[in-house]
């Protein structure tokens, strides 16, 4: 019987062995949860661009959309554990338990961590003929017009949502919120005109703005965006304290081999450092974590004190999803 078992451990050894001398020796997949050419998306296609050159395997990105992040998620928690599905997702992975009264997996036992990878601010943007003129005036407008007022978002788990919620719970009204599946098509709603106010990250939003395609009226950040620097912050603007800025990180299905996250997260990391890949992330106001935080202890720690720090607020906005 020992035999047996010492023969079946042995035959692993050997088979992992072998695995991780060809891995990677198919395409990647790398699951995005929210809509193609949002900021998830646009964040997730620069990094694999850039790590198909060092992985020696292209990096395939899929987006798995709906319920604000939390399709795609449940998807790769359950996805087979062969170190050829990972998932790209942001803070929605720490908001999502207290905002889901069922959720399909566990963020802090469903997944293997990889690595961190870019903290984004938010930013407070409008269609582009909104009338009000300044940030100030705007915040003004959102208070006494409220019920005129359509904001747009990507559903409970995504952070459009959270602080669209944080908005109306700083300015003490309730807006008409309008629920998309990304916030790309909340962009394009915006910039045909369709809905009026959106809170993005600036991964989205700097390209439209410049291209004066919708209005920017504030950083939704304490201090003012480095990209940014003319853009007052809602904390200026009187909303004391106010602040998104949204993180991301990089998952696998639990049991994934360890040679897989370790030469995956190696790519990504290399990614992080590739300057052409650094000049994108600044120039959308995209921050690379430092690199003691770009390892998967970091990513788990990091996940545990977020989902800490947002239950109660999420709790006490009073918001579930169903
Ligand atoms: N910005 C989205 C969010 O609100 C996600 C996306 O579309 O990438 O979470």
């Amino acid at each position: 019987m020992n035999l047996l078992i010492s023969i079946a451990c042995l035959w692993g050894l050997m088979f992992s062995a072998q695995a991780a001398d060809t891995y990677p020796s198919r395409v990647v997949t790398l699951v995005v949860p929210f809509t193609a050419g949002g900021p998830t998306d646009v964040l997730a296609r620069t990094l694999a661009a850039s790590m198909s050159k060092t992985f020696g395997q292209t990096v395939v990105v899929e987006n798995r959309i709906g319920a604000g992040g939390t399709i795609g998620a449940g998807i790769v928690a359950k996805a087979a554990p062969t170190g050829y599905t990972f998932l790209l997702h942001h803070t929605g992975m720490a908001t999502a338990p207290a905002l889901y009264r069922k959720l399909s997996y566990d963020p802090l036992k469903d997944f293997e961590y990889v690595s961190q990878l870019v903290d984004v601010p938010m930013t407070l943007v409008a269609r582009r003929d909104f009338a009000p003129k300044t940030g100030k005036e705007l915040l003004d407008y959102l208070k006494t017009q409220k019920e005129k007022v359509n904001l747009a978002h990507s559903g409970p788990g995504a952070v459009s949502h959270l602080c669209a919620m944080l908005l109306q719970q700083a300015l003490g009204v309730q807006m008409t919120t309008v629920s998309y599946q990304g916030t790309a098509p909340a962009l394009t709603a915006l910039v045909g005109g369709h809905v009026d106010v959106l809170c993005d990250q600036t991964t989205q939003t700097i390209p439209h703005v410049k291209a004066q395609r919708i209005k920017l009226y504030a950083a939704a950040t304490r201090k003012r965006i480095g990209a940014l620097p003319d853009t007052p912050t809602l904390d200026e603007l009187g909303l004391k304290g106010f602040e998104v800025v949204v993180w991301h990180g990089v998952y696998a299905p639990k049991g994934t081999p360890k040679e897989a996250i370790d030469k995956f997260g190696a790519a990504l990391r290399a990614a992080l450092k590739d300057p052409v890949v650094t000049k994108r992330l600044v120039e959308l106001g995209a921050q690379i974590v430092p690199e003691s935080k770009q390892t998967p202890a970091a990513l788990r720690d990091w996940l545990k004190a977020e989902i800490d720090k947002w239950t109660p607020i999420v709790k006490q906005a009073g918001v579930y999803a169903e």
